[in-house]
């Protein structure tokens, strides 16, 4: 049976790959809804090629003029607006799988809405799972959703791990014979950059990524390193494993994605390209196998792959997320909060590089820690860090 993908997110970085692979697969994919914030012409060009049922644009004058342009241009696909549209698509009865791809906490309603509706969902929006995720994790088993990670890491460690999901998702990653997840990090832009001129760098220097081209949040969290420590959050939710179980070692090559060591010795890795249309495809297709225009990797090419422990002196992001990880409760929707606004404000020259450790560290320090029993906690909890990253930035 065909199956009917929604991509939330389809106008950025994933949501682009994840065409790409699509159309390589007519008779298994159909296109069922694309969202977007607010580029419309981009959505524009997209439904006219892929003829989705729906388009939804988080922005008034964005839908309206998509819809216009659609009109004009005789495509049928129905353009929607607004937050509750974009959970309308995601819990559609004719959607049988949801790729979450908004970038930051914008994601989590919507995907939760696929999550609460037992669809197929490939998370790649990983703030979703590190703001909520003992939240997100219950309601996935609570509505029988399939969750697949597309986070190149994770869905290297995904590949690794034993086939018997249940068991470890019930008792634990060491119940399988996991001694540790080696978790693979590129080091970004800035790897060997004098620490000291660490202060003087611009986002665009922080946006360009030595391997991957990705959107411009991912790419200054991969510059400061707290991309990795969203990511040892993101796998402890997604494995149930501890922090300490998850060891974060700099490879800048970026080919091995991720690996598992066992309790016998052994140690299990996933190669290949950095190309997100490898992960894109794998979960498309899991347990199957289906091309994905990824080139074949050259292993000769390659040569060599280093390894080294990071550096917390030049990554205090990295270290933050790593104590936020211990705390556990809230503390990490409080460091994704502080960190997106941040971020914005870095990107926007309002605050330098090395001042985003300053503000989200400032912000743990502040706010109170508490057990994140609903929904509503969560998000005021989020609100509030969004609150003190903005007077902490005024303040400097
Ligand atoms: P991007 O900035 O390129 O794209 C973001 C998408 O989200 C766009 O389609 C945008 O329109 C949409 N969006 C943004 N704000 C929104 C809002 N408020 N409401 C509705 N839609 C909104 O980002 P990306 O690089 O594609 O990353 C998307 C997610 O995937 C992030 O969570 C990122 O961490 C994760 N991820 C990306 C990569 C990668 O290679 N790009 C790898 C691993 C994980
Ligand atoms: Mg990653």
């Amino acid at each position: 049976m065909i199956q009917n993908v929604t991509i939330l997110g389809a106008t950025g970085s994933i949501g682009v790959s994840t065409l790409d692979v699509l159309a390589r697969h007519p008779e298994r994919y159909s296109v069922f809804a694309l969202t977007a914030d607010r580029k419309w012409q981009i959505l524009a060009t997209q439904c006219l090629q892929h003829n989705p049922r729906y388009a939804v644009l988080n922005d008034e004058a964005a839908a309206l003029a998509l819809a216009e342009e659609l009109r004009r241009q005789g495509c049928k696909t129905e353009v929607l607006q607004g937050e509750d549209a974009l959970a309308q698509v995601a819990s559609h009865a004719d959607t049988h799988v949801v790729m979450a791809a908004i970038v930051g906490a914008a994601g989590l309603l919507p995907t939760l809405a696929a999550v609460k509706a037992g669809k197929k969902v490939l998370l790649a929006n990983k703030e979703a799972l590190v703001m909520a995720g003992g939240l997100f994790t219950r309601a996935v088993a609570d509505h029988g959703a399939t969750l697949l990670p597309i986070d190149s890491e994770h869905n290297a460690i995904f590949q690794c791990l034993p086939n018997h999901r249940a068991d470890f998702l019930a008792n634990g990653l060491q119940s399988s014979g996991v001694r540790k997840i080696l978790l693979t990090a590129s080091g970004g832009p800035f790897r060997n950059t004098p620490i000291a001129d660490l202060k003087n760098v611009t986002p665009e220097q922080a946006c360009a990524h030595p391997n991957w081209s990705m959107g411009q949040k991912i790419s200054v969290d991969s510059a400061t390193m707290l991309n990795k420590g969203l990511e040892l959050i993101e796998a402890c939710w997604l494995f149930n494993t501890r922090p300490e179980q998850v060891q974060v070692v700099i490879h800048p090559q970026s080919v091995i994605h991720s690996m598992v060591e066992y309790v016998d010795g052994s140690v299990l890795a996933q190669l290949g390209n950095p190309d997100m249309r490898t992960p894109i495809a794998h979960a498309l297709a899991w347990p199957e196998r289906i091309p994905s225009g990824v080139a074949s990797l050259d292993i000769i090419a390659t040569a060599r792959l280093d390894f080294s422990a990071p550096d917390y002196e030049r990554f205090p992001c990295l270290r933050l997320a790593q104590q936020a990880a211990a705390r556990a409760a809230t503390a990490p929707t409080i460091l994704n909060a502080a960190n997106e606004v941040a971020v914005a404000a870095f990107l926007q020259r309002k605050i330098r590089f090395d001042q985003i450790a300053q503000v989200i560290a400032t912000v743990l320090d502040k706010q109170e820690v508490i057990e994140p029993d609903s929904l509503a906690l969560v998000i005021a909890s989020d609100q509030k860090a969004r609150q003190l990253a903005q007077s902490v930035i005024a303040s400097f």
